[in-house]
């Protein structure tokens, strides 16, 4: 067996200890004489899993009690609507910083339901910084405030947490969920798809101050109301199960591992790795302004697209795969989440810089 390098943007890497649980277990979870992905969401051992899963990631995140966990379906992007559904109900406003296309969907999406309004945006520098805003910024009657805190494909992350006054904030984190500690009492909701950093895509993560549920708009349908999910448990209906328990072997990794202060140790010392390197490279470049880099989505270029082109086809060759950068960038991405070990980071550099003398 030769596991590559998967460099996807997502779905993405996942820990070979989580793999390899899982694998044990397929045919049969503990003594239950079945599959998890067999099992009833009502029987005893599931709720066991569930509870457990959602108890570790409140221990990891350190997420306090007046917060509900929803583990939910339909992915970040359905978010984007239930966001304005539930929440854009005082004064029909809510204000969005743009950079980035998940930003701006999530901008797009709220403008079909109330007034959205755009507070800054990063597009002039086709979204190679993060704005600086102020509180001041933000509409004091905005019913929530949005950021997308790591963009997934700009590569950029925000390096503080925008200041907004009592409007509620609400952050799509589904790229950097887990690769660092967050301030969960900063913001209103915290919402993530798992194929990035925690589990199969299936399900979403949505971490919402309890205080923000129940008035949703009357026109929302059932299934997209907060309120149906948090009185349930997250099993109004069935639940994406098998998703749930691969993020529950996630959590569990991650505390074996020492928790989000170790990932975020683990992911500078691979992102400066390779940001090193781009930085003392005459062929790479980043694209991103220094202050401003992600920890877990890495975007370079030669400036010749067909030198990109070799480069990918050649990375591929040599068992580092997806480092292709997003359709609509172009160039080159490395995605480097929580289960990128280290050793990948460091043969990419160094196949980097072998690809360099060879093309000089
Ligand atoms: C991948 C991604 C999304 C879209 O997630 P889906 O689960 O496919 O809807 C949204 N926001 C960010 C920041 C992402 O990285």
């Amino acid at each position: 067996m030769a596991r590559v390098y998967n460099f996807s943007a997502g779905p993405s890497m996942l820990p070979e200890e989580v793999l390899k649980t899982a694998a044990e277990e397929m045919m049969e979870y503990g003594t239950s004489g079945q599959s998890v992905m067999e099992m009833s969401h009502r029987s005893k051992e599931y709720q066991a899993i569930f509870d457990e899963t959602e108890a570790n990631l409140r221990e990891i995140m350190n997420i306090p009690d007046d917060y509900a966990v929803l583990f939910l379906q339909g992915g970040a992007s359905t978010q984007f609507a239930m966001l304005p559904l539930n929440l854009m109900n005082k004064n029909k406003k809510a204000d969005f910083i743009v950079t980035g296309q998940w930003a701006n969907k999530a901008y797009q999406e709220a403008a079909r339901y109330g007034a959205a309004r755009l507070v800054a945006s990063s597009k002039d520098k086709t979204f190679s910084y993060i704005p600086k805003v102020a509180a001041e910024d933000f509409d004091k009657d905005a019913d929530y405030g949005h950021i997308c805190f790591n963009n997934t494909i700009y590569g950029t992350k925000y390096n503080y947490i925008p200041e907004t006054g009592d409007v509620p904030l609400v952050a799509d984190i589904s790229s950097c969920i887990l690769s660092e500690p967050i301030d969960v009492t900063k913001f209103g909701v915290l919402y993530a798809g798992a194929q990035k950093n925690v589990a199969p895509a299936g399900v979403t993560i949505v971490i919402i101050r309890k205080d923000l549920i129940g008035n949703a708009m009357d026109i929302t349908p059932t299934m997209l109301k907060y309120d149906t999910h948090s009185e349930n448990g997250s099993m109004f209906n069935t639940p994406p199960c098998y998703s749930i328990y691969i993020a529950g072997l996630t959590f569990k990794w991650i505390k074996k591992m020492g928790g989000l202060e170790k990932m975020k140790e683990l992911n500078e010392k691979k992102a400066k790795l390779l940001y090193d390197f781009l930085d003392n490279s005459k062929m790479f470049k980043g694209t991103v302004v220094p202050e401003d880099r992600s920890l877990m989505n890495v975007p370079f270029i030669t400036g010749n697209d067909e030198l990109d082109a070799k480069f990918v086809a050649e990375s591929k060759k040599a068992g580092f795969v997806n480092l292709k950068g997003h359709r609509s960038v172009g160039g080159m991405r490395a995605s480097i989440y929580n289960a990128m070990p280290i050793e990948g980071v460091e043969k990419l550099v160094e196949f980097m810089k072998k690809f360099e003398e060879e093309n000089a």
